[in-house]
């Protein structure tokens, strides 16, 4: 269990480093708390927004949201996918923000009485910095 003084929000997307990490100072800076709860897959935002959707994914990735807002007292979910993916099928940058909205859209539908904030992190050199999609 985390002590009461302890504070998280959700971070939702990729397992790159380079995102992850930019989205965890964003989150922590934004919601004004002290850690991301880190729930990854490669490219996860493409992989939420197909039609046909893995229901292992979805369930697994549901329970470890759970966790995170119930145990963790996480007040915001943060859904996020970056350039320069690895693992991203999507043609254009404009395809890959639609990806994460659309992905945003289905946690949302999961946890509808939790903030979903969907980001698109974007490479500025050696910075990678987050962009609010709405
Ligand atoms: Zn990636």
């Amino acid at each position: 269990m985390s002590s009461a003084s302890e504070t998280f929000f959700t971070s939702v997307g990729c397992m790159d480093g380079r995102s992850e990490c930019a989205v965890a100072k964003w989150g922590r800076k934004k919601f004004g708390v002290e850690y991301a709860d880190a729930i990854t897959e490669a490219g996860l935002a493409g992989l939420l927004a197909q039609d046909h959707l893995d229901k292992y994914l979805i369930d697994s990735l549901e329970n470890k949201i759970k966790i995170s807002l119930e145990k963790h007292h996480s007040k915001n979910i943060v859904v996020s996918g970056h350039e320069d993916c690895a693992a991203s099928n999507a043609a254009s940058e404009e395809k890959h923000k639609e990806d994460i909205l659309k992905a945003a859209e289905l946690i949302s539908l999961i946890f509808p009485n939790t903030s979903v904030t969907p980001v698109y992190v974007k490479r500025d050199g050696e910075e990678w910095t987050v962009k609010e999609l709405k």
